[in-house]
């Protein structure tokens, strides 16, 4: 871990603000080990670096929400295969293995999903990065700005070099040759460093209307997942009415 400087505000008083924690062993060898701060910030970086929607910052796979769903069926076997890969994690990122989670159904709960594997796995200290396509369109698109504090290849960097990138709402927007050479270069770029990639789309990939060559990455780098066909917005709205109505 390189040396951080910590803001004077933050200063431990285990660690003085070093972020380790020395000491002599029984040979007298001076021994270190990182202090419980230094996680606490690294987390807090994870967690700006990804840029989770806030609304989606308590979603995890162990409390997502099955009760809301008709077919509690098709959600569970979906969570399991979920729940799999994020156990095997370490050796399914060394293939570059990601996911590719769809329905045609809007407001199933995808995003829901994608937003909880995004936290387990900052909470094991990955780098994640979360946004949707059309984020990532605008995010290059502003650098184009002459006033713009970012270049295009520092946009392109952080999301090609990140440990793991998830693109929720994939799929909408291969409308023109601009977005899929964009796209073509971060997925490739991902693809021959081997990081995984996870997307939630409204499509299947056979569905899916874009270059040739975004989508055999995506068939070979994925582990698609058929996700529910229902829209659980309206009955996620009536609980939380009802929530509010019983205190
Ligand atoms: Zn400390």
């Amino acid at each position: 871990m390189n040396s951080m400087q910590f803001p004077r505000s933050v200063r431990c008083k285990e660690c003085g603000g070093t972020g380790w924690i020395t000491w002599y062993d029984e040979n007298n060898y001076e021994v270190a080990k990182q202090c419980k701060c230094m996680e606490k910030i690294i987390y807090g970086r994870r967690i700006e670096f990804a840029q989770i929607p806030p609304i989606y910052a308590d979603n995890r796979l162990s409390n997502f929400q099955l009760s809301v769903y008709e077919d509690k069926k098709t959600v569970q076997s979906a969570c399991m295969l979920v729940k799999k890969y994020l156990d095997d994690f370490k050796k399914n990122s060394k293939k570059g293995m990601g996911l590719y989670i769809y329905s045609n159904m809007k407001g199933s709960g995808k995003t829901r999903l994608a937003s909880s594997i995004a936290n387990d796995l900052i909470e094991r200290y990955y780098s994640v990065r979360f946004a949707t396509c059309m984020e990532i369109f605008d995010e290059i698109r502003k650098t184009y700005d002459k006033s713009a504090d970012y270049t295009e290849s520092d946009v392109l960097n952080c999301i090609t070099r990140c440990k793991v990138l998830v693109i929720d709402d994939f799929g909408v927007e291969f409308s023109n040759d601009w977005r899929n050479e964009k796209l073509y270069t971060i997925i490739n770029s991902r693809y021959v460093n081997g990081l995984p990639t996870i997307y939630t789309s409204n499509f299947s990939v056979d569905n899916l209307r874009c270059d040739d060559r975004i989508k055999s990455r995506v068939i070979e780098k994925t582990l698609q997942i058929h996700f529910s066909e229902e829209n659980i917005r309206r009955k996620l709205a009536l609980e939380n009415m009802q929530d509010i109505v019983n205190g």
